[in-house]
């Protein structure tokens, strides 16, 4: 027994040719065979699916099934049947082309616009250092690219002839062929979708309407810009092909790890070794900041290890903001080696003359250790 029509499409009996569409191309989506690979339930009911619709949207067949129901067409089958139009490649290729257009390789966009083609993404990777980061710049890169060809303006042709309409597929860049029970189209081969073939080809790009060439570009990099960031430039991609729209350049930027400072976001740091003594009397340096001016730190007398200094504005600048981050100067207390004698007398007597407060951390650490963990066995 076969399904009502109506039915199989989901649609009530008054439905206009709106609504049939609409729920003709739902179902069609959800079964097609390139979405359910090696279903036949779906492979069947894609099937019914077609032919429900192939006969509801003829306004005759759709007018004879209403007052008959299936019997209106059961001298031919179904599938085979209805005038010879649904089973081949007929109507419902129409409808294939209609609504899968899009979704089979952009046939449909080749096939109106005369074998235009967008260009290709292109990709440029560029390494720029910390300080350039910091300033922001203006970069000159060259970027080799097939532009259209200004011998043939693109058509591929020599200046004086013009491409021949291709005999394979009447200019249409598609052919049709038959594959189960529903037609494909596919670019045609013998133009490669183009729709036209050229006899005589322009010297220059041997036919191909595009030439590489390298081209210099100038590429802004605000300042502040981060390490991963990726900068499009519209329409500096690979040409299209035959007049097509050009691709996008995009420029994937990295940068440089630096010598002496380290980034998180718009802060900087930078470890600075100082002696034991600088950091037990106190002392004064000068780091060479980013925009490459000098700034003072202050070392106070009793300094330890690990103490940050805070510089502040000093960092790198906030992208597309007048903010900057801050300079952190970590303290790193370098323990002298290589003692002489006379150094290791020094440093004994010092020693000997030292007292709890001198270094109260250390003068008290095992004792709370300890009693830490004896309280803890209690
Ligand atoms: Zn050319
Ligand atoms: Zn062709």
């Amino acid at each position: 027994m076969k399904r009502d029509l109506y039915e199989t499409l989901g649609v009530a009996k008054t439905a206009d040719e709106k609504e049939l569409k609409s729920a003709f191309r739902k179902l069609a989506m959800k079964y097609h065979p390139d979405k359910n690979p090696g279903d036949a339930a779906s492979e069947k009911t894609f099937k019914e699916i077609n032919e429900a619709y192939e006969t509801l949207k003829d306004p005759q067949k759709r007018a004879a099934y209403d007052r008959y129901g299936h019997a209106a067409f059961e001298q031919g089958g179904m599938g085979n049947g209805f005038g010879g139009g649904a089973g081949g490649a007929g109507g419902f290729s129409d409808i294939f082309e209609d609504i899968f257009g899009e979704m089979m390789g952009g046939g449909r966009q080749r096939r109106s616009s005369g074998g235009r083609e967008r260009g290709a993404d292109l990709r440029y990777n560029m390494e720029i250092s910390l300080e350039e980061a910091y300033s922001g710049k203006t970069a000159q890169i060259r970027v080799p690219t097939s532009i259209t060809c200004d011998v043939c303006t693109g058509s591929g042709a020599k200046p004086g002839t013009s491409p021949k309409t291709c005999g394979t597929c009447q200019g249409s860049g598609r052919v049709r062929a038959a594959q189960g029970f529903f037609s494909i189209e596919r670019t045609c081969p013998t133009c490669g979708g183009r729709g036209q073939t050229i006899t005589d080809p322009c010297t220059k790009c041997h036919g191909h309407g595009r030439v590489t060439e390298e081209r210099t570009l100038s590429v802004n990099i605000p300042a502040g810009i981060e390490d991963g960031t990726r900068i499009r430039l519209s329409g500096e991609g690979e040409a299209g092909v035959r007049g097509g729209p050009a691709g996008d350049l995009y420029i994937f930027l990295s940068v440089k790890p630096h010598e002496f400072y380290q980034r998180d976001g718009a802060d900087l740091y930078c470890s600075v070794p100082i002696s034991m003594t600088t950091a037990a009397l106190g002392g004064k340096f000068d780091v060479t900041t980013l925009d490459g001016t000098k700034s003072r730190v202050t070392v106070p007398e009793g300094t330890q290890a690990g103490k940050q200094f805070r510089l502040k504005g000093k960092g790198m600048p906030v992208l597309r903001s007048s903010q900057t981050g801050d300079l952190y100067i970590q303290m790193q207390i370098e323990t002298p080696q290589k003692l002489t004698k006379r150094q290791r007398e020094l440093l004994q007597e010092f020693e000997q003359i030292s007292s709890k407060d001198n270094n109260p951390e250390s003068a008290g650490f095992f004792a709370r250790m300890k009693d830490f963990f004896d309280t803890l066995s209690d």
